[in-house]
């Protein structure tokens, strides 16, 4: 059998299948097709509903071993706007110079397909699994997973495992494996400011309040130019980096930096970081963005206005052990002694960061078997910069001790999110060799 074409077949089965969560596009289709590929795997299956989301598929095959892993993975894709920069349409998977364009082949069913495969290739050489599979695939990721707290909490005993192996970490360009042990928390606000009635003629400038310089006063007390937070208490609960955890990062060398300098199309980074101290801050230092800013007239030309009212979208990225409840509940003391009373705070979704122990047995195991897989030492990233909402939901309600694993078939040029993406086909087969493998080793060492 050849494992590529294995894989390459499943994945383009999938990739038919429209299923765009924000558009509520097609997910209960997708959720069956999910399941049917489960139950062709001989997989116990569910679907789990909670109110206001699409199903959520579970599957279960018990193993050789008693230990249990749990897998993670969505179904759901990004929408494909602006399809006319597609090279072939998004939902009629292509292969084309060696790789599989669609929307989903890279973000997140080329993962899906992967771990079938490699549950198939075990299944067909020992008719058993080594280890115990539980699986949780959700139709939601691309829009945060705003259900997925529920999920988490009402079906936790069917989620139990010894161990997880959350969405894959993409795999890096010069060729290490790459390991994500954790990701940052998050919290969404908006500002809001109305002082007039109605937008007025700028005039009168003179004698009324502006609420477009109101909000750039108002965030301008929540962060100095530097970049230091002003919140009191905003940096208490932050948990410095160990020295273990440095030295991981100054093992990655310089690729992520050069990657990003491309992709940013800049020249030096804030307060011209370099190397470690780059990406320590990126790593471990939270962070206070302002998304977007909405008010007056800042079309082309001239309108000569007084804006009424002015809104900010903020979003804090935050590391252990800081909350988004205590953040939210601190800002808005903030705003109210710094006299922005005015401004209303509205709090538009959170989640607490995530963190699995470095000395865990599970890191530890991952870690040598990806060494040994790929004959080069992996890069381990403590803490991934980007947030994963559902991840905290797991933490609280099932607790299952969890990591990236370069189990993912995608590289950093796939497009994810972006017109033409794709996967390369010559990632499957070893993608699905280093599920194989890590699959049976976690069945020995259990
Ligand atoms: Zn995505």
């Amino acid at each position: 059998v050849n494992i590529e074409e294995v894989a390459l077949e499943t994945l383009e089965r999938l990739c038919r299948q429209p299923s765009i969560s924000t558009e509520n596009l097609a997910l209960p289709e997708t959720a069956n097709l999910v399941q049917e590929l489960f139950e062709e795997h001989g997989f116990e299956t569910r679907q789990l509903q909670t109110d206001g989301a699409p199903p959520a598929v579970w599957g279960e095959r018990s193993g050789r071993s008693p230990y249990t892993l749990l897998l993670y993975n969505h179904y759901d894709v990004q929408p494909v706007d602006p399809l006319e920069l597609w090279d072939s349409p998004p939902f009629e998977p292509t292969v084309r110079d060696g790789n599989l364009y669609a929307r989903g082949a890279a973000d997140n069913k080329g993962q899906l397909a992967t771990r079938l495969t490699a549950i198939r290739e075990l299944l067909d050489e020992g008719g058993e699994l080594p280890i115990g599979i539980r699986w949780i695939v959700e139709g939601e990721e691309e829009i945060g997973s705003p259900h997925f707290e529920d999920l988490a909490r009402t079906y936790a005993s069917l989620l139990q495992a010894d161990a997880c192996l959350w969405e894959g970490s993409m795999g890096r360009s010069d060729g290490r494996p790459g390991i994500g042990l954790g990701v940052k928390g998050v919290l969404f606000v908006r500002l809001d400011v109305r002082l007039l009635q109605t937008d007025a003629h700028s005039s009168l400038a003179a004698i009324a309040p502006s609420a477009a310089w109101r909000m750039v006063e108002a965030l301008a007390a929540i962060r100095d130019p530097d970049g230091r937070v002003l919140i009191p208490g905003f940096y208490d609960a932050v948990r410095e980096p160990t020295p273990v955890e440095l030295e991981l990062l100054a093992d990655h060398g310089d690729t992520v930096e050069d990657e990003l300098r491309d992709a940013l199309g800049i020249d030096r980074f804030l307060d011209g970081l370099t190397g470690e101290p780059l990406l320590e801050r990126l790593g471990f230092a939270p962070t206070c963005n302002v998304a977007g800013i909405q008010t007056g007239y800042a079309g082309d030309g001239l309108k000569t206005v007084l804006p009424a009212a002015a809104r900010a979208c903020m979003d804090f990225r935050l590391v252990p052990d800081q909350r988004p409840d205590l953040l939210a509940t601190a800002l808005r003391s903030h705003l109210d002694a710094e006299g922005f009373e005015d401004v209303e705070l509205t709090v538009l979704g959170s989640a607490e960061p995530v963190k699995t122990r470095l000395d865990h047995p599970f890191v530890r195991r991952v870690t040598e078997v990806a060494e040994q897989f790929a004959g080069r030492r992996p890069a381990v990233t403590p803490l991934v910069a980007a947030t994963l909402p559902l991840l905290s939901s797991l933490e609280r309600h099932v607790g299952v001790a969890g990591l990236a694993a370069p189990d993912n078939p995608v590289y950093s040029g796939c497009r994810a999110h972006a017109p033409n993406e794709h996967v390369r086909l010559a990632d499957l087969a070893p993608t699905v060799e280093f599920t194989r493998t890590l699959l049976t080793a976690l069945g020995e060492a259990a």
